[in-house]
């Protein structure tokens, strides 16, 4: 196992659409482990293949309080959601931002778990949000891109100040 390198905005690997994955081999199944890994050592809820620098469509996400579930989620499709709320959304990959986002607050997703088998999740709260938001990474879309232009532009030129001192 290992802690993988979080890719951080302004990579261009965060901006390239995850590939369908069409077979669970030996690769995935070690990428997933250290995903988690890498999940719970950065203190994240979710991490999406190509925030480690992996195109491919499949995710990771925990939200419990004692970070011993992990779910895999492998080619997740949200079929269904309703109620939209506002919450309070970071990301791995933009540390340190934390900004209001109005997602759905329920949500109903398929996916392939790491045995192969189809699973569907019913989700509600921070869990639905979770998927909402790696899915969009699987699609090269960020949080961020959600904000009114003059918020995205305010964190953009912060990120910038942080590059350039070396904190990024
Ligand atoms: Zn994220």
């Amino acid at each position: 196992m290992a802690i993988l390198n979080i890719e951080k905005y302004g990579s261009k690997i965060l901006r390239q659409k995850s590939k369908h994955v069409d077979k669970i081999t030996k690769d995935i199944k070690l990428l997933a482990k250290d995903m988690v890994e890498t999940m719970y050592f950065a203190k994240g809820v979710g991490l999406a293949a190509p925030q480690v620098g992996q195109l491919l469509r499949f995710c990771v996400i925990d939200v419990s309080q004692d970070q011993k579930s992990p779910i895999v989620m492998i080619n997740p499709e949200i079929v269904f959601g309703e109620d939209k709320k506002i919450l309070n959304e970071g990301c791995l990959s933009i540390p340190e931002f934390y900004e209001k986002v109005k997602r759905f607050d329920k949500v109903i997703a398929n996916y392939t778990d790491l045995d192969g088998s189809k699973k569907e999740v019913k989700a509600q709260g921070v869990l639905a949000v979770a998927i909402q938001h790696e899915v969009d990474h699987l699609d090269a879309k960020l949080f961020i891109d959600y904000l009114p232009d003059f918020k995205r532009k305010v964190i953009e030129k912060e990120i910038k100040r942080k590059k350039k001192a070396g904190n990024w």
